[in-house]
């Protein structure tokens, strides 16, 4: 898994796997060190990792946890981007995303599903079901963003997409992830145009700066029904190239003057906000998509940024209080054939998962795999364990060859607080309480998962918020158990979360799914 997120990766040269600088490893030193300490670990052993750099084994017993990490977590008065780059500068940390860290990213598939969701709940909510005939801007087409192209065409819809790096550009065309391409601000309207008239998907790569491009849409009279936005606005140092410059001036001035680009770059997204705050305030449905891009134009002086709401709360709270979030999982045996037979498992055993019925053969038709097989596919609390517990029984009678890890995107019920995205206006006000993703990595340690990851913000996103991610790795032998009861507890506490922040439908799925709650609104007694 730990080669794999490289496979995958944007940059694995520099062991470097999304969002700009989110790692995999520390460094070179650390990866090298790490694959020894895997290829010679005990079933009764764990391996401890401190923010990518391997830090010791030390005896456990067989279901406990082989590998245990923290990554990018600092003391909270401590924790700034300031703080954060000192230390990164000093080698003494690294951040790991969500999932690049822990070795769970399966390449662009796995935002690929999300993002359709987001682009399916929107309209299904605003549109009658299909983005058919229906124009959608956003910007970025790196490691997460540039799922959005396909995402956008799989839910019917016109996309235009702009990315200021020709190279983003031709690996999503590459990848079959992007249609077309042009530098010409004309030719990507009147491409979309006709697309639009004829009711037909597309998806247009605009080689541009959004902070350039958005307004001169604008300008010209262009109107979205849809706009978002995925460049990586959280990092004005490394993540958002400022309006007016090429990228050799821009990696340049990040080391001649940090400061004198951030402000750049805050000052170029204040530009991008403004536009999409106008095409919002013109009818368009406009939503932040885990970027920050609010939080740094409402520090640039953009004062209604947050009119723009947020993809989590407004579209997929809802199905967190059922449990249902981004499950993965992995053919770690490298056989394509172990996938089918699952999405032919998952097909059968969950019918009235419309989602999963809906996306599976999507999926097999138009995602391209990358590294390891592997499938994405939204499972509620129980059909994660049951799905996983069948393979690992298939695995044992030789129905599959096996290994299969099974994982999730920390963007999940159970596995962060992030008080500008997932838990965003919680109902009573626990937005920013980091103990449930804790609890969330005690309790799968604890149960048994294979890997637990502990995680926090680093450079523009330290102090932003802490999440926890887990593996668990059904290979047919011994208690199946083990794993039934990792995947129960890790959406079962995050269900619990919700039901206690005063959501009904997580009262109501604890109360449906047995959870043993202790909460006076959902006890069972
Ligand atoms: P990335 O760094 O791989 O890609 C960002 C892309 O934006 C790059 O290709 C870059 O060239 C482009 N870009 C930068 N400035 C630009 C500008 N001014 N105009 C046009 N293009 C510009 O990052 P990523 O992995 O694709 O993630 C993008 C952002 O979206 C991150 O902030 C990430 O955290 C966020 N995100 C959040 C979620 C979530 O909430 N779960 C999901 C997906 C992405």
């Amino acid at each position: 898994m730990l080669e794999n997120v490289l496979e995958v990766g944007e940059r694995p040269e520099d062991l470097v796997v999304y969002g700009s600088f989110g790692k995999a490893a520390r460094d070179w030193g650390s990866f090298e060190r790490t694959v020894e300490a895997l290829r010679t670990l005990e079933l009764s052993e764990t391996l401890v990792i401190q923010s990518g750099k391997p830090i010791g084994v030390f005896r456990s017993h067989e279901r406990a946890p082989l590998v245990l990490m923290a990554t990018s977590n600092l003391v909270g008065r401590w924790c700034t981007e300031e703080h954060w780059y000192e230390l990164e500068a000093a080698g003494k940390t690294m951040w790991g995303g969500y999932t690049a860290g822990d070795w769970q990213y399966i390449g662009s598939q796995g935002i690929v599903q999300g993002t359709f969701q987001t682009f399916a709940a929107v309209a299904q909510e605003h549109f009658g079901g299909s983005l058919a005939g229906r124009l959608v801007i956003t910007a970025g087409l790196g490691g997460m963003g540039g799922a959005q192209p396909l995402a956008i065409t799989m839910a019917g819809g016109v996309g235009i997409c702009v990315e200021v790096d020709a190279s983003r550009i031709d690996r999503r065309l590459d990848t079959g992830y992007l249609q077309r391409s042009t530098a010409s601000v004309d030719e990507a309207v009147a491409w979309a145009r006709e697309a639009l008239a004829a009711g037909e998907p597309l998806s247009v790569g605009l080689l541009g700066n959004a902070a350039e491009v958005l307004p001169r849409l604008a300008a010209m009279g262009v109107r979205p029904d849809v706009v978002t936005d995925q460049t990586s606005a959280h990092d004005l140092r490394q993540g958002y190239v400022p309006a007016g410059m090429t990228l050799a001036e821009w990696r340049q001035l990040r080391n001649a003057d940090p400061q004198a680009l951030k402000d750049r770059a805050r000052q170029s997204i204040a530009e991008h906000v403004r536009t999409m705050l106008r095409w919002q305030r013109d009818g368009a449905v406009a939503f932040e998509y885990g970027n920050n891009i609010r939080a740094q134009a409402a520090e640039a002086g953009v004062v209604d940024a947050f009119e723009i709401p947020m993809f989590v709360t407004r579209y997929i709270r809802p199905l967190f209080c059922r449990g249902l979030g981004p499950f993965r999982w992995v053919a770690v045996s490298g056989e394509d054939s172990d996938i089918d037979v699952i999405d032919a498992l998952a097909l059968e055993a969950f019918p009235d998962n419309e989602l999963l019925q809906r996306w599976i053969p999507m999926a097999r038709r138009f995602v391209r795999s990358q590294g390891l097989p592997a499938r994405i596919a939204w499972l509620a609390h129980g059909e994660r364990s049951r799905l996983a517990g069948m393979v690992h029984e298939a695995i044992a009678r030789g129905e599959l060859t096996g290994p299969i890890a099974f994982t999730r995107d920390h963007l999940d019920v159970g596995g962060v607080s992030q008080p500008l995205r997932e838990t965003e206006g919680m109902k009573d006000g626990t937005d920013a309480v980091s103990d449930w993703p804790l609890l969330n990595a005690l309790l799968n340690a604890g149960n048994g998962a294979d890997l637990v990851a502990i995680h926090g913000g680093g450079g523009g996103y330290a102090g932003y918020y802490q999440s926890a991610g887990l593996t668990v790795v059904a290979d047919g032998v011994g208690d199946v158990g083990r794993i039934v009861d990792t995947l129960e507890a890790d959406t079962g506490i995050g269900i619990l979360r919700y039901a206690d922040a005063g959501y009904e439908d997580a009262a109501e799925t604890a109360r449906v799914k047995n959870i043993r709650s202790l909460q006076p609104e959902v006890s069972l007694d």
